[in-house]
């Protein structure tokens, strides 16, 4: 059956080329994309391309893009069967994680993707990348979407976006999903886990949230952290919250400052969440004694959220009007898959 499928494109690799004169590679427009998969006509599909002025390289994505990309998305819902966001894949995790949390009630596909090496080049991933993500964007049973998520489709796999991350800046397999298993995999047949995938209520109708707020800070913590570190970070202005990125199950130092520090900026009213470095696994607080004075300095706990996940999370809840308790209470639940609470 022929499917309508909006691509929107916001730069990336898979999009640049070598501009004379220049040495590094530079975003640009999607007609070349097309130039050179034409396959993506043998669909059968209606596609229609939006481009995000300017395409840049995802370095340069702010939330304003993630704005964009929801109002585009929400004004052309009822057209289109599924939504692909061509993006550079250094931020992907994060826009994918951002507007995972915009697009309340979301009921169709949409599937970021891009590529490790431009379109244009011989050995480029992105026409598998793209390839397949038509195809997953598309894919309905009985009328009812496949993947009716926020995804990213990366060298054969399908992630939930808030739960991926960047990690690797040289393989073809630039993503991982540490927390959550792969939604499908791309082998001979596209192999969807229907028991992993969100169910989603079709009679709900979209809703776009567009205020982030970034007055938030992240604090990765290392052996021999010192006091003006911790308040310059502490005394960054309009600081609202802080994602506190701890080592291990979610330990840190029990130095007499540093509790004194996080509760009296926790009891003046900056939220702190407790993620943890490692990239697998989950923040259990009071597991050690190294993480019972966070319990009692009020700091919340991330669960095993990605850093992504966490940031983009407090921008979306400090954005909407809600009182300090409910972000609190809405931080310990997962909204769209994010977090595994057990
Ligand atoms: N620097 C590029 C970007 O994120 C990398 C990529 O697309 O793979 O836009």
């Amino acid at each position: 059956m022929q499917k309508s499928i909006l691509i929107i494109y916001t730069g990336g690799t898979i999009g640049m080329i070598n501009i004379p004169g220049k040495k590094s590679l530079t975003p640009f427009d999607f007609e070349q994309i097309r130039r050179h998969v034409p396959e993506i006509e043998k669909f059968g599909h209606r596609f229609e391309a939006v481009t995000i002025h300017p395409v840049v390289d995802s370095s340069n994505i702010k939330p304003d893009t993630w704005v964009s990309i929801a109002k585009l998305i929400k004004e052309n819902y009822s057209e289109y069967d599924g939504f692909i966001v061509l993006h550079g894949t250094d931020t992907m995790s994060f826009s994918a994680s951002a507007l995972s949390f915009m697009l309340e009630d979301l009921a169709k596909p949409v599937i970021f993707t891009g590529a490790q090496l431009p379109v244009s080049t011989l050995r480029s991933d992105a026409r598998e990348n793209l390839i397949s993500s038509i195809e997953i964007a598309a894919a309905d049973k009985d009328g009812v979407p496949m993947v009716p998520e926020v995804c990213i489709y990366f060298e054969f796999k399908l992630f939930r976006g808030n739960r991926t991350t960047k990690h690797n800046a040289e393989d073809f397999n630039a993503f991982l999903s540490p927390n959550y298993p792969t939604l499908a995999e791309s082998g001979v047949h596209l192999k969807y886990h229907a028991r992993r995938i969100l169910k989603k209520d079709r009679d709900a109708s979209l809703k776009i949230h567009t205020r982030l707020d970034n007055n938030i800070a992240i604090l990765k913590i290392f052996p021999g952290i010192s006091e003006y570190t911790l308040d310059a970070i502490l005394g960054t202005k309009g600081l609202k919250a802080v994602i506190l990125e701890t080592f291990g199950a979610g330990n840190a130092p029990t130095d007499p400052w540093f509790y004194e520090k996080l509760k009296t900026a926790n009891d003046a009213g900056i939220i702190f969440l407790n993620i943890t470095q490692c990239t697998q696994g989950s923040v259990e607080m009071g597991r050690y004694e190294t993480s019972e004075h966070l319990i009692k300095a009020g700091i919340l706990s991330g669960f095993d959220s990605t850093p992504e996940a966490a940031i983009t999370k407090l921008m979306f809840l400090l954005g909407q009007e809600l009182s300090h308790e409910e972000i609190k209470l809405l931080l310990n639940k997962s909204l769209n898959g994010e977090i595994t609470i057990s």
